[in-house]
C-alpha cells in the first residue's frame, strides 16, 4: 500500500479512573482517506476520538503527520493539524454564524482567516446565506454544518467527526455526507464515528467495528458492509 500514513494510534488504552473504556486499539488513517469507526452505544468511540484530540490521556502511541503527539496538549494538536467536531457541536448559541466561524480561526493570520471563511462558505453556501443569524436559532442540520465549518477554519489535515448525523433528517444527513466526500476530494482526511453505519460505510474507504472497547473487525468499507455479522448487528439486515 503506497498511501501516506497521517494518523497512527498504537495499542491505545484509555480509561476513566479504574474503568478501561478503550483496550488496546490500533488505528491508521492515511492521507486522502475517510475512515469510519462504527459500533453500538458505549463501545468507546467517543472516548477514542477525545483521546486522539488530547482531551483525555491515552496510554500507548499516537503519531500524526510524522511526529509523536502522545504528549502534546490540545492546542498543540490543533496546531499540528488535528480537529474534532464533538457530538454535541458546542456552538456559541448567542453568537452569529460568522462569529462562531471566526473563533475557529484563532491560529490564523487575518488574511488566512478571510481565505478560510471563503472556503467554508463555498463548502456550505447555507452558512453564507445565514451568516448574521444567531447559531442557537439554526436548524439541527445547519448547526452541524456550522460545527464542521468552524473546525475547518484552522485548515486541519484530519477532521474527526463524532456522530455528525445524530438527530438529523435523512435528507440533511445525505447533504452532510456529500460534504464529507468533498472534503476528502479537497485533501482533508476524515475520521468518522457513526451509529448510522449504512451511511458511513457508503462513504468510507476503510472501517473499524468497535465493541466493548476493542476493534473486533477491520477492513475496506466494502468488505465490512458485506460482512454477515455487521449486516445483522449494524445494518438491520439480520
Ligand atoms: P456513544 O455513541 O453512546 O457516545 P461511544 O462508543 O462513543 O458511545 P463512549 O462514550 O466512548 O462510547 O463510552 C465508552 C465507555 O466509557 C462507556 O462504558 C461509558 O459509560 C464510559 N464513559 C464515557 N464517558 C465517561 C466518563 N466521563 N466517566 C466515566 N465513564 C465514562
Amino acid at each position: 500500500d503506497s498511501a501516506t500514513n497521517l494518523l497512527r494510534i498504537t495499542e491505545a488504552h484509555i480509561g476513566y479512573g479504574k474503568v478501561e473504556a478503550v483496550r488496546g486499539v490500533t488505528l491508521d488513517v492515511a492521507e486522502n482517506e475517510i475512515v469510519t469507526i462504527i459500533g453500538a452505544n458505549g463501545a468507546g468511540k467517543t472516548t477514542l476520538l477525545n483521546a486522539t484530540m488530547g482531551i483525555l490521556p491515552l496510554k500507548g502511541g499516537a503519531n500524526f503527520a510524522g511526529s509523536d503527539i502522545t504528549r502534546l496538549d490540545i492546542e498543540d494538536r490543533v496546531m499540528a493539524g488535528l480537529s474534532l467536531v464533538p457530538e454535541h457541536r458546542e456552538l456559541f448559541a448567542a453568537m452569529n454564524v460568522e462569529d462562531n466561524l471566526r473563533l475557529g480561526a484563532f491560529r490564523n493570520s487575518r488574511a488566512e482567516s478571510a481565505q478560510s471563511l471563503e472556503r467554508v462558505y463555498t463548502l456550505f453556501p447555507r452558512l453564507k446565506e445565514r451568516r448574521r443569524q444567531l447559531a442557537g436559532t439554526l436548524s439541527g442540520g445547519e448547526q452541524q454544518m456550522l460545527a464542521m465549518g468552524r473546525a475547518l477554519m484552522g485548515t486541519p489535515k484530519l477532521l474527526m467527526l463524532d456522530e455528525p448525523s445524530l438527530g438529523l433528517a435523512p435528507i440533511i444527513v445525505a447533504d452532510i455526507f456529500r460534504t464529507i466526500g468533498e472534503l476528502r476530494a479537497s485533501g482533508v482526511s476524515v475520521l468518522l464515528v457513526e451509529q448510522n453505519a449504512q451511511a458511513a460505510l457508503q462513504i468510507a474507504n476503510r472501517a473499524y467495528v468497535m465493541e466493548l472497547g476493542e476493534f473486533v473487525l477491520q477492513g475496506t468499507a466494502k468488505d465490512i458492509a458485506g460482512n454477515a455479522r455487521v449486516a445483522a448487528s449494524y445494518l438491520g439486515l439480520g
